[in-house]
């Protein structure tokens, strides 16, 4: 644990799965997903709110996080064999502890509109309540989750990627891709402290 008396712990689980998976791997089966813990630093004028202060600079904080979470793997939508191309997140936050901490459920879904949707919703009600939840737009076609964290181009998801070897969370098309990203990725990569996956 860091040495910092005002840290802040996120633990974040993205669900998905993966092409070629059959409907009982998705359905019965452990879902694929990938937990990883952040460490960030809260600032002064917002430590001093106290827990309530907090849970809505928690909330935003997470905010900077969801390209990093859903551009990390070939990812389909964690309910049907279609690409994943939209975050539904669910919260549950403990701010009074020392640290304070939050952890967030993200289920990648094809399309927030589709029964698969529905099946998000209610699988992340059951693990908490969508506090300022980052609702899909009816009708808009969203990046994939398998393409570049960067260009998010439908023709990077088609190429090997390059995983950033600093968090071992984001993924890129290139090099090119990587550096012009990186003065937003900077931040979440020094604050990834343990990216692991359970990928059966
Ligand atoms: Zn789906
Ligand atoms: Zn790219
Ligand atoms: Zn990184």
């Amino acid at each position: 644990m860091s040495e910092d008396p005002q840290v802040f712990v996120l633990t974040a689980v993205v669900y998905g799965s993966a092409p070629g998976d059959s409907a009982d791997t998705r359905n019965f089966g452990p879902p694929r997903h990938v937990e990883a813990e952040f460490q960030a630093h809260i600032p002064d004028v917002e430590f001093n709110k106290g827990p309530d202060g907090l849970t809505a600079w928690g909330t935003m904080y997470t905010h900077s996080l969801y390209i990093d979470l859903k551009h990390s793997h070939d990812w389909r939508c964690a309910y049907c064999d279609k690409q994943a191309r939209e975050s539904l997140p669910a919260f549950m936050s403990w701010m009074h502890l020392k640290p304070p901490r939050m952890n967030i459920y993200v289920h990648l879904i094809c399309d927030g509109d589709s029964p698969c949707g529905e099946q998000a919703r209610e699988a992340t009600e059951m693990m908490g309540p969508p506090v300022m939840p980052r609702l899909p737009k009816f009708g808009q076609v969203y990046p994939q989750a398998a393409s570049c964290a960067k260009c998010q181009s439908d023709d990077s998801a088609q190429k090997d990627q390059m995983r950033c070897s600093g968090c071992k969370l984001t993924r890129y098309c290139g090099a090119n891709c990587q550096r012009e990203d990186w003065k937003r990725h900077k931040k979440v990569c020094k604050a990834t402290k343990e990216v692991k996956w359970t990928w059966v």
